[in-house]
């Protein structure tokens, strides 16, 4: 046997979404985009595949220059890696090694103990509250003088649950000076709450925090793997000294690209999606799911002890979402017919439980 980190052996398989083995299953297991790729953003990778035997820029000026522009920032502050579970690893590899911690609601976005294990520091999981969100009182208890990094997921993957701007504002100015706060943005676009926390206001306002965006969610842009941190100039550059070197495909630069080019139509795609969510959300209540508020591209269903039937009974049904043994079930929003399917797979459910 060669030698290997024991540490990787704490270290959680980052479980991909059941992927659908027929045409007849519908997968609403990763919170994918429903929609296929826009025509124009097509034709531009089409394009940049007569390129693909050279190795893209690293420093992505175009995009760089374009999302500093949108984000009222510098190209400086602006760190792009394939996906933003890239930057976030860069960000915790930037900030946090052996004996330091790494801390994050839980549960919540599944990729953060994988990256604070593999980047050889400890995860500190602050449970949520009852109401499925951050626990910020108790997140602030928590800080130790290991505490190297944090993360917020606003809105909570896969609880939906948002913070308002008052109380992370709040929590940043309780967390000491020199500790990074990594506002995760993966589901901005989606968020409809008007009290919302914005991440790149509260950038601009306390020197130790960082955003994460992403073009996977609401650009549609999953398969192509690009996403961005906003950071001061000295966190960004250490971000690109950690990152892997072009991890950003040209292909995925150019469809961001495209895609910042098209915001008008994408727009009415994330509309849809946010009004489909509306529906199903209803549409659950009024079967007797306990289901709360999301603000994401995905509805979540708290069912405890009930998680692993019920989600045997979905993919008996051809419905495939992301369940979390013993806590509940995440399902993504997906095109209307996929939306029925889920919704007449659930109602199935809860007729056989009255019987
Ligand atoms: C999906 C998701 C991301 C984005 O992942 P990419 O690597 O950009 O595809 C980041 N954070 C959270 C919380 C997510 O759910």
């Amino acid at each position: 046997m060669v030698k290997q980190r024991s540490a990787l052996d704490s270290i959680p398989a980052y479980k991909q979404g059941a992927m659908p083995s027929t045409s007849d299953v519908v997968k609403l297991s990763s919170n994918e985009n429903p929609f296929p790729p826009l025509a124009s953003v097509r034709a531009a990778v089409a394009e940049e595949l007569e390129r693909i035997h050279l190795y893209p820029s690293m420093a992505a000026p175009e995009l760089t220059s374009r999302v500093a522009t949108l984000q009222g920032v510098e190209p400086e502050n602006i760190v792009f890696g394939a996906g933003s579970v890239e930057v976030a690893t860069q960000l915790v590899q930037a900030s946090a090694g052996q004996g330091d911690e790494v801390m994050f609601a839980w549960r919540s976005f599944e990729a953060y103990p994988i990256i604070a294990i593999g980047a050889g520091a400890t995860p500190v999981q602050v449970p949520l509250t009852a109401d499925e969100r951050h626990d910020l009182d108790a997140m602030v208890d928590a800080i130790t003088d290991r505490t190297a990094i944090i993360f917020v997921c606003n809105p909570n993957n896969p609880t939906g649950a948002t913070l308002t701007h008052a109380e992370v504002r709040a929590f940043i100015t309780r967390v000491p000076s020199d500790v990074l706060v990594v506002i995760d943005e993966a589901y901005e676009h989606f968020n409809r709450d008007a009290e919302t926390a914005i991440g790149i206001d509260l950038y601009r306002e306390f020197p130790n925090v960082a955003v994460l965006h992403t073009f996977s969610k609401a650009y549609g842009l999953a398969g192509l793997r690009i996403g961005y941190a906003v950071a001061q100039a000295d966190v960004a550059a250490n971000l690109r000294k950690v990152s892997v070197p072009f991890a950003v495909s040209a292909l995925a630069q150019t469809a961001a690209l495209a895609s910042l080019d098209a915001e008008a139509e994408l727009g009415e795609r994330i509309d849809d999606i946010v009004s489909e969510r509306a529906r199903v959300t209803e549409e659950l209540r009024a079967q007797g799911w306990n289901v709360g508020e999301s603000q994401a591209n995905f509805v979540w269903l708290r069912l405890g002890d009930d998680t692993e039937l019920i989600d045997a009974a979905l993919t008996r049904s051809g419905v495939l979402a992301r369940a979390f043994p013993g806590e509940g079930i995440r399902i993504t929003i997906g095109s209307p017919e996929a939306n029925r399917r889920a919704l007449a797979a659930l109602a199935g459910v809860r007729q056989e439980a009255t019987r």
